[in-house]
């Protein structure tokens, strides 16, 4: 790797320093061989690594929908309308609150300008490509059409079979251990599950009839994240499935189905950094995905999770290098 430790407290840039996104992917030192056990204690419990922001803010997320907006229990156990709409609603809240917060801060208050943009241009505007002939429109169609009722669909079925006793129940003071592991856990179960079905979506006769609408979407933004098609939203968030087998709490599926749902904005954001305060700013880890819509066949895993990736040969860290490597494979399948 060209650098060594990519996920640091946070950059701090001199006001004068002209700020541009990363032209090599930074890799954790977690993902590097020979292996850095210090760099794993780094990587799980350092200020920006596996937990730290982001799975813990969805975490938080996640808890405080458990606590404060979903019905309970006992109103689950019959298909009723009442609580499943409410779900929806609730959904559909969280995505606008979440999607449009990155799509505000970027693209329309435009507070960093192109300060860490990948690509300086703005979404287009009249583009054959998408409906409407706006990518963002089309962007949040999908999202609000598809996304949402799709994501919905899941949860309710298994809040159902939670409250019907269906599928196997746990509770955080019968396996306090299991349970929090299981949670932590989660991103990963979702990188596995996400590398898997992407691959198999760039499968030629899948990606033409389904994965290509996401790929319109060559310069992303915050929105691009879940615009995809129906087929794909069944495939992308079946990964919640797994609890059908492995005792859960609802509060798992909670923070499965709402990673899956709301981390695509950060993760299609466009931007290498937020700036957080002047001269700080933190990583969106956002460029591993970017360079997935930018070369199509790399970096088929999670934002900022390259491990399967360079297991089997398709990790593109951005360096000529990579893009030689990619260019090779491709003409010899
Ligand atoms: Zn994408
Ligand atoms: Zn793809």
């Amino acid at each position: 790797m060209t650098r060594q430790l990519a996920h640091e407290i946070g950059k701090k840039h001199s006001a004068t320093e002209r700020r541009r996104p990363a032209d090599v992917l930074e890799v954790a030192g977690v993902f590097v061989w020979p292996p850095r056990p210090g760099a794993i204690l780094i990587w799980l419990f350092g200020s920006h690594g596996y937990l730290l922001p982001w799975n813990a803010l969805y975490f938080a997320i996640a808890l405080i929908c458990w606590f404060l907006f979903t019905p309970e229990m006992s109103a689950m156990k019959d298909i009723k309308l009442g609580w499943i709409s409410l779900i929806l609603l609730r959904n559909l809240g969280l995505t606008i609150i979440v999607f449009g917060a990155w799509h505000l801060y970027f693209y329309i208050l435009k507070r960093q300008k192109a300060d860490f943009k990948f690509n300086e241009k703005q979404p287009p505007t009249n583009s054959k490509s998408f409906l409407f002939r706006h990518q963002v429109w089309d962007n949040i169609f999908w999202t609000v059409v598809s996304a949402v009722p799709i994501w919905t669909g899941y949860e309710v079925v298994m809040l159902w079979a939670y409250a019907n006793d269906v599928i196997p129940f746990m509770s955080w003071s019968s396996h306090p251990v299991f349970f929090a592991a299981q949670l932590a856990l989660i991103p990963f179960i979702r990188d596995i599950h996400f590398y898997v079905v992407h691959r198999l979506l760039h499968w030629r006769p899948l990606y033409r009839r389904i994965h290509k609408l996401h790929h319109h979407n060559v310069n992303p933004c915050p929105w691009s994240g879940l615009a995809m098609h129906p087929i794909e939203h069944l495939f992308y968030f079946s990964g919640v499935l797994l609890h059908w087998f492995v005792a859960s709490h609802p509060v798992h599926i909670l923070f499965h189905l709402q990673h899956a749902a709301l981390s695509p904005a950060q993760g299609h954001c466009g931007f290498d950094r937020i700036s957080i305060s002047d001269g700080m700013s933190i990583s969106t880890d956002n460029y591993f995905h970017y360079l997935h819509h930018k070369y199509f066949e790399c970096n088929y895993g999670g934002d900022g999770f390259p491990a399967f990736d360079m297991l089997f040969g398709t990790f593109n860290d951005g360096t000529k290098a990579a893009k030689g490597r990619l260019e090779k494979r491709l003409t010899n399948e």
